[in-house]
């Protein structure tokens, strides 16, 4: 079956995220547009999973529990999990690992927790923009012995990616990578030959509702469970893929 997929959105927890970033905002958009599978991935954090899964199982949408972690190096991470508790028990090993810089609200926006209802519970004092402790080399060790994935973020960005932070894509054990909507995949796949084959994703990283992609990229996977996703992005399982 063809899963219409957007694995990198960002909620209104994330600094940079719009406060219209709500749970059912999101999981509404991505139904409108006729997603059948989304992950939550906010910088350093899973707070707002809980709530957008709630959501997501209302309306029926595969919802993957993650976040783009920031490592140690700079470089964006988009870690996903296959439930709930995964997720939080990863991001329990991140938490101790973030330097302790409060938020600026005023600088960097805030970071607002939800509820199921949309409602705001409170927010997360300590910057989630900044780089975790964890190194680059240790991300998919450390997603998979959780049970997750990981792949490398917006890679044909000149910022924050991994290949911007290492000067390049050096075998890190990736099994599939993140390519944004504008990147030349013939010319990436000529730089870093450790691309071909492996599927390409392509996310929207929506900061902003309007910036949920519409149902054009897909995997082509036997079923849309979150399992069978992650095995796919671990290339676990022949995975089909269009962007
Ligand atoms: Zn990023
Ligand atoms: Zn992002």
């Amino acid at each position: 079956m063809k899963i219409y997929y957007d694995f990198h959105i960002h909620s209104c927890l994330s600094p940079c995220g719009d406060d219209e970033m709500t749970p059912n905002n999101i999981v509404n958009m991505a139904q409108l547009v006729g997603l059948s599978a989304i992950a939550l991935t906010d910088h350093n954090t899973c707070g707002n999973c809980a709530a957008t899964a709630a959501v997501a199982r209302e309306l029926g949408i595969t919802f993957l529990p993650g976040m783009e972690l920031c490592t140690a190096e700079e470089a964006h991470v988009v870690c996903l999990f296959p439930t709930l508790q995964a997720a939080q028990q990863f991001e329990a090993h991140i938490v101790p690992t973030l330097p302790p810089i409060p938020n600026r609200p005023d600088i960097f926006g805030e970071q607002l927790l939800c509820d199921a209802e949309d409602q705001p519970m409170g927010t997360h004092d300590i910057l989630l923009t900044t780089a975790s402790g964890i190194s680059v080399d240790n991300v998919v060790r450390l997603a998979r012995s959780f049970g997750g994935t990981a792949f490398p973020a917006h890679i044909d960005r000149p910022s924050y990616s991994v290949t911007a932070s290492l000067g390049g894509l050096p075998p890190l054990g990736f099994a599939a990578v993140e390519i944004t909507k504008n990147g030349n995949v013939a010319e990436l796949a000529a730089r870093y030959p450790e691309i071909v084959g492996k599927p390409l994703l392509q996310n929207s990283d929506a900061h902003h509702l309007e910036d949920i992609q519409d149902a054009l990229p897909y995997l082509e996977l036997p079923d849309n469970s979150p399992e069978t996703i992650i095995a796919a992005l671990n290339g676990e399982l022949p995975c089909g893929w269009h962007r």
